[in-house]
């Protein structure tokens, strides 16, 4: 397959050098276009492209790091760290609630 739509700076485009985190990933050459979607593609394409796009997260030595820089920035597109978008949504939300319960103020 072609380049991927953008090349995130983060996996390897022209400020890859800030992030050397970077240079370890294995989807560094994403030539299957497994990370980012194609536009209008179909629901079941698009589930069995993350699942390939995860499979190859799972065996990147820098899946913590990727993880976490697309929860900070937030992505808002593509498989990152292991997760596709929907999933870091969900955990950020997750992390949201969280840290609105810790401003809680103690009833009593
Ligand atoms: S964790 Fe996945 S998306 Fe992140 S750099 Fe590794 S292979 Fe790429």
């Amino acid at each position: 397959m072609g380049l991927r739509p953008r090349v995130p700076a983060q996996r390897g485009g022209p400020d890859a050098e800030d992030n050397p985190w970077h240079t370890g990933a294995a989807c560094r050459r994403d030539e299957a276009g497994l990370f980012f979607a194609p536009s209008k593609e179909p629901t079941a394409a698009r589930l069995a492209r993350e699942e390939q796009a995860k499979r190859v997260c799972a065996r990147c030595p820098v899946l913590l790091e990727c993880r976490d820089h697309a929860l900070l920035l937030p992505e808002p597109y593509g498989v990152w760290g292991g997760l596709t978008a929907a999933e870091r949504r969900v955990v950020l939300a997750r992390r949201r609630r969280h840290d609105q319960e810790q401003d809680l103020p103690i009833a009593g």
